[in-house]
């Protein structure tokens, strides 16, 4: 079985809000005529096993968690749309109940290790130095980095991340996962050209065949994915509607 839940959720979104409505727009994209439902390996989702709990408003913050744990019965793993980024922490110690020591890849334009961002330790700033000061991974990738601040920097190595900067990017420099993984993708990881319906454009992104070949490539255990910072307010014809729905189509196959 699979879990999927949207998270509708931006309270912590720093720029710009929007991400909250993300989740429908994703799943109507997905399922639209426009398209099949086969990811690229011949694998079709309505052949998989999910069961998917629908979309929840969130009022506050500190409901992620326990709304992720209500939503995760079992160790099967669950796939989350959200919602800005903020919302990976809560989810990744809702999934702590079942898998204690996980790895990241976390596919992103930004680090996301701020200690804290215009005072907020909860902001869609700060989720992966929340996660690496409870030891909730073991190991941390992050991949399409190009905004490494010098506190950033600092915070990379404080908490021995392995961050590879998308100007020194070779699909080989991808390490192998050994614990269970967790796959966290930013939309905004994506080249602006791609998907131009995020709060924060920055150029020199990866393109969306690059993101594929990453996801294709992973081997093992996955136990949580999530799709964040979609910002329907700021597309262009639904086009990064269709580019998340395309992700969640070859993560989810990936997942089974
Ligand atoms: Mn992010
Ligand atoms: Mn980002």
């Amino acid at each position: 079985m699979i879990y999927i839940q949207g998270i509708s959720y931006d309270d912590k979104s720093s720029y710009q809000r929007g991400a909250k409505l993300a989740p429908p727009l994703i799943r109507k994209a997905l399922y639209s005529e426009s398209s099949n439902l086969f990811a690229e390996n011949g694998v079709s989702l309505s052949s998989l096993d999910m069961a998917d709990k629908g979309d929840f408003l969130i009022p506050d913050y500190f409901d992620i968690e326990t709304t992720t744990k209500a939503n995760l019965e079992d160790k099967s793993p669950i796939f989350t749309l959200g919602g800005d980024h903020s919302i990976t922490y809560p989810v990744i110690r809702a999934i702590s109940m079942y898998y204690p020591q996980i790895d990241i890849l976390h596919i992103d334009a930004h680090a996301d290790l701020y200690d804290e961002f215009e005072g907020d330790k909860y902001s869609h700033a700060c989720p992966f130095a929340r996660i690496m000061e409870e030891g909730l991974a073991k190991n941390l990738v992050q991949v399409g980095i190009r905004t490494l601040s010098n506190h950033q920097r600092e915070q990379v190595k404080k908490f021995g991340v392995k961050t590879l900067e998308l100007r020194d990017w070779e699909l080989s420099k991808l390490p192998y996962f050994e614990n269970p993984l967790y796959i966290s993708l930013d939309m905004d990881a994506f080249d602006p050209a791609y998907a131009p319906g995020v709060s924060h454009y920055e150029p020199g992104g990866f393109t969306a065949r690059q993101v594929l070949q990453i996801i294709q490539q992973l081997k093992g255990n996955i136990v949580g994915a999530d799709i964040v910072e979609y910002n329907p307010t700021k597309d262009h014809h639904d086009m990064t509607a269709f580019l998340a729905a395309k992700m969640m189509k070859e993560i989810l196959v990936r997942m089974a």
